[in-house]
């Protein structure tokens, strides 16, 4: 059961709070992996780490972080989040530099550039960091190192597809992430010329978070009729932040060929980070393709709906042009949903073609998939069950909090015998 955690509130009550604790995990990894954790955690205890990116919700990095943050905290580990104040003219450019590093072109003025390095000294100047270790997430806060002495390890963690980035962009870039100790990829097709080690750690999902665990029947039917999604046909869905790498006009096309054949409604479910202007320009340019059939919602950050979907669905959709890693994709397989995603980037290690759901390159692939499996409720099943299965055994959070713990461990040795920089 979570751990159980008593705090005053104003009017003298006792609050209870829940977390999830690595000892939770036990049925899903077995007692011995649990019992390795809390040891290699035991011999970390008041470490004290801080992560920093660039929102506090919307998209998976913020998705990892809460759930990470939270576990090593429970295992006495000091692990701190911050995220980095900008106003909107800033993250349009960090949109464009995301953008950039995952293959569209650039132009780099002086100006965006003098915005992008002030911003980031300012950020610099209001937080103090005096860690074991701190880890910086993506381009945005990237060149915070810049304006520290450094007394610690300090890592960078990119979370997107860099198989193909804007060469201009990368090698200016590449100047701040080479005064790092070790950069991290999701994949290894990421890594890059540098002269720093470079770490391959796959995102995970946590499955007891309000977005995965299980939900009773009545709780998944409220929220359905809420947004009066309709249930008399099966439902086809994507969710995603509303971003042109996620593909929603080529999930509606795939949709409108596949409905010829087989009757389904689609649901398009997107929410948008603050991190990301690009969202509710997307949002706008999709509703011209709503109909009773073709369900266009920005409520996904109602996490109910989007779990309720996740496994009401008879299929999920993340047909993805670019994607680092997608938390979609596993969140889904873990309901024992069928999931088709695009055939790029991490998507690629998250689903076995034929196995435990099927990879697409092309708007009629997905239509051909989506027919496929909404006329075989039998091999939707079994896909299911062997999604889920791939999820227990390679993309649970708790094998996430491990590989942070041996870099944790491994860093600290390192740096304590170097005496720091
Ligand atoms: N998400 C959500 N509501 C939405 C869209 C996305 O809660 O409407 C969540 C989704 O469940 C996942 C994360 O945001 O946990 C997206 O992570 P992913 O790696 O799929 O994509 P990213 O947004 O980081 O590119």
């Amino acid at each position: 059961m979570p751990q159980v955690m008593y705090e005053t509130n104003p009017s003298d009550e006792k609050v209870e709070h829940k977390l999830t604790r690595v000892e939770d995990y036990e049925p899903l990894i077995g007692p011995e992996t649990v019992d390795r954790l809390l040891d290699k955690a035991r011999k970390l205890y008041g470490f004290h780490v801080t992560h920093f990116n660039s929102t506090y919700y919307g998209g998976g990095v913020a998705e990892l972080l809460s759930s990470l943050t939270l576990l090593l905290n429970g295992l006495g580990i000091r692990a701190g989040w911050r995220v980095l104040q900008g106003a909107p003219d800033f993250f349009g450019i960090t949109k464009n530099m995301h953008n950039a590093l995952q293959g569209r072109p650039f132009e780099f003025t002086p100006l965006k550039q003098r915005i992008y390095e002030n911003i980031v000294y300012e950020n610099s100047v209001r937080n103090h960091l005096d860690h074991d270790m701190v880890m910086i997430h993506d381009p945005q806060p990237l060149p915070l190192i810049v304006h520290y002495k450094k007394m610690c390890p300090w890592i960078w963690r990119c979370h997107i597809d860099l198989s193909n980035p804007h060469r201009d962009l990368w090698r200016y870039l590449s100047q701040f992430v080479e005064q790092y100790d070790a950069a991290i990829f999701s994949i290894k097709e990421y890594t890059q010329s540098l002269a720093i080690p470079q770490i391959i750690i796959l995102p995970a999902i946590d499955p007891f978070s309000s977005k995965n665990c299980e939900l009773t029947e009545e709780e998944m039917t409220g929220r359905l009729a809420h947004y009066n999604i309709p249930t008399d046909l099966p439902l086809v869905a994507q969710i995603s932040r509303f971003d042109p790498w996620k593909d929603p006009k080529g999930v509606i096309q795939a949709f409108q060929i596949a409905r010829r054949e087989t009757p389904a409604t689609l649901v398009l479910l997107g929410n948008f980070a603050s991190d990301d202007p690009e969202g509710a320009q997307i949002y706008e340019s999709l509703l011209e393709s709503r109909d009773e059939r073709v369900l266009i919602l920005p409520n996904g950050d109602d996490t109910a709906l989007v779990n309720t979907l996740q496994r009401k669905a008879a299929v999920v959709v993340q047909k993805s042009l670019r994607e680092g890693f997608g938390l979609t994709v596993t969140e889904a397989m873990w309901k024992a949903t069928p999931v088709i995603g695009g055939n790029v980037g991490g998507i690629r290690y998250q689903i076995q073609d034929g196995v435990n759901g099927f990879l697409v390159s092309s708007v009629e692939e997905t239509a051909g998939r989506i027919v496929q499996l909404l006329k075989n409720p039998k091999e939707r099943d079994e896909l299911g069950a062997r999604a889920k299965e791939t999820v227990r055994e390679r993309f649970l959070m708790s094998r996430y909090l491990e590989q942070h713990l041996d870099l944790f461990t491994a860093f600290e040795a390192k740096f304590r015998y170097k005496g720091g920089v």
